[in-house]
């Protein structure tokens, strides 16, 4: 048996076309150890990203090439987004701007979560790197995307009256202390 018709070998980087090996999730949803279930999901989810963001990439027009891909794209990236958002975001002239639970439906748009866009820059921001993208010139590292996600994260918990403090973990204690208390020498009196 000739086993050299399918080379192991991933496709060279610049080569992305018919990249699409769906994998099942079956394997994965069959796994419950915790956090490896959770690395994994991650691995995916990043993956996933990163073929969106090389698909958005080829149907640019003009088209544009990762190496050439600025901060700027990435904002209009996450913009394009906003039309697959399930996030209410409620206009300042709507009756319901600042209200958590809105007692009727509104016309106002829906956009991606603050906190998904948060999470999506963060792993395109790692897998950017991981495919051989410089830290120094990763667009998605960029000031300007900082910014963008800055400004949605307030404009979107004014709208909807939510805050985003990190409250969704454990509280943590109030005082944060920087430097951990020093150890103690131990006490004489060894032996
Ligand atoms: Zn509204």
């Amino acid at each position: 048996m000739d086993s050299s018709s399918f080379p192991e070998v991933e496709s060279s980087s610049s080569d992305i076309n018919n990249n699409n090996n769906h994998n099942s999730s079956a394997a994965a949803a069959a796994a419950t150890s915790s956090s490896a279930a959770t690395l994994s999901r991650y691995e995916n989810q990043k993956r996933r990203d990163w073929n969106t963001f090389g698909q958005y990439l080829k149907n640019h027009r003009p088209p544009l090439s990762l190496s050439r891909c600025s901060g700027a794209h990435v904002l209009e990236f996450l913009r394009y987004l906003d039309q697959f958002g399930k996030t209410k975001v409620h206009n300042p002239i709507c009756p319901f701007f600042g209200h958590p639970n809105p007692p009727a439906p509104c016309p106002c748009p829906l956009r991606q979560a603050w906190g998904s866009l948060d999470a999506l820059v963060g792993r395109l921001r790692a897998a950017y790197e991981e495919n051989g993208g410089k830290p120094e010139t990763n667009p998605f590292g960029a000031r300007a995307v900082r910014l963008y996600l800055r400004e949605v994260r307030d404009l979107q918990s004014k709208a909807r009256g939510v805050s985003y403090e990190k409250k969704k973990r454990k509280r943590p204690p109030p005082h944060h202390t920087v430097a951990p208390p020093l150890p103690l020498p131990p006490s004489a009196g060894q032996g």
